[in-house]
């Protein structure tokens, strides 16, 4: 009896292992053919501003329609994509295809919002990233003043001398760089003063618990004071009820971004939901 037991729960372990470790072999054979099956979509996000509580920023979020696996998030490709090298060619696309929509949204005679767009580690190594972003720029008649790259804190266990060059020579274009998933990552005090960046993005887990954990609230304040002193604008991540909301505004935090204003929706539904025309 325990044998059998035992044999059934190997089994049904080494068939999870097997079905996991199959999926992912099967994510990364078919993320090699995604792009030329224009099987990306990107999806955009919200960000709000606290004066006014009007629509100033949209996070370019990148999904996967699968032809077998349906929707595939992030969560799911974008690690297999860093440690294949594939983010750099997903990257590029979701960016210009992000500039792409944001143009259009433009000529349409919209309101004009800025587009953040992430980059990944792997990303931002790269020796001709800000070329490529200039072209991306050009090719798709984008003012650079609107766009948005978010690099996490691990940036900054590279390199330090090629990351402020290379955030200097982005901000000589026009565009604004903003730290991503900002209290999670390593040295993020130290490294703050010496980057040349606008904005951080405090992180979903500390916005979660914010009203009912004194020690989160207290983080995110000390924050949002910290970055402001230090010129920086605030977007928090992740707000999902009018509580977080109110006491963000208290604290003074610039820009909020996260369910209680909507989820990341495709193209067309962000423009029904969001966009205005310009008066
Ligand atoms: P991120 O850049 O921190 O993006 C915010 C994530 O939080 C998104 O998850 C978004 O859907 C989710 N989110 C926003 N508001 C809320 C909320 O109120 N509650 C909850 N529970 N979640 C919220 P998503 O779209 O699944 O993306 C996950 C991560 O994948 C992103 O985190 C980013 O690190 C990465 N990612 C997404 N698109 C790209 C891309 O085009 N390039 C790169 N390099 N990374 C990407
Ligand atoms: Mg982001
Ligand atoms: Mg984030
Ligand atoms: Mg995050």
């Amino acid at each position: 009896q325990a044998k059998d037991k035992g044999r059934n729960t190997y089994q049904k372990y080494r068939y999870e292992m097997n079905s996991k470790h199959a999926k992912r072999i099967k994510i990364e054979c078919d993320l090699r053919k995604a792009i030329e099956f224009q099987e990306f979509e990107v999806y955009y996000q919200p960000q709000t501003d606290a004066d006014t509580g009007k629509v100033v920023c949209m996070e370019a979020l990148v999904r996967w329609n699968h032809p077998e696996l349906g929707v595939v998030l992030p969560s799911e490709f974008i690690p297999v994509a860093e440690e294949t090298g594939l983010i750099i060619n997903i990257g590029e696309w979701v960016l210009r295809e992000a500039c792409r929509q944001t143009k259009e949204w433009q000529e349409a005679g919209y309101n004009h919002i800025k587009i953040s767009v992430n980059l990944s580690a792997r990303q931002f190594q790269q020796e001709n990233l800000v070329e490529t972003v200039s072209s991306i720029l050009r090719e798709c008649g984008l003012d650079a003043n609107y766009l948005v790259l978010e690099i996490t804190e691990t940036v900054s266990m590279q390199n330090i001398d090629f990351v402020v060059r290379t955030l200097k020579e982005l901000n000589e274009l026009g565009i604004q760089v903003s730290i991503d998933d900002f209290g999670t990552g390593y040295s993020s005090l130290l490294y703050l003063k010496s980057f040349p960046i606008q904005s951080l993005k405090i992180d979903r887990s500390f916005i979660r618990d914010i009203i009912d954990d004194t020690d989160d609230a207290a983080i995110a304040s000390a924050i949002i004071a910290m970055a402001h002193n230090l010129k920086l604008k605030v977007v928090a991540e992740g707000v999902e009820t009018e509580e977080q909301l109110k006491y963000l505004k208290e604290n003074h935090c610039d820009n909020f971004q996260g369910y209680l204003f909507s989820k990341p929706v495709p193209a067309e539904e962000f423009e029904k939901k969001f966009m205005s025309k310009r008066s």
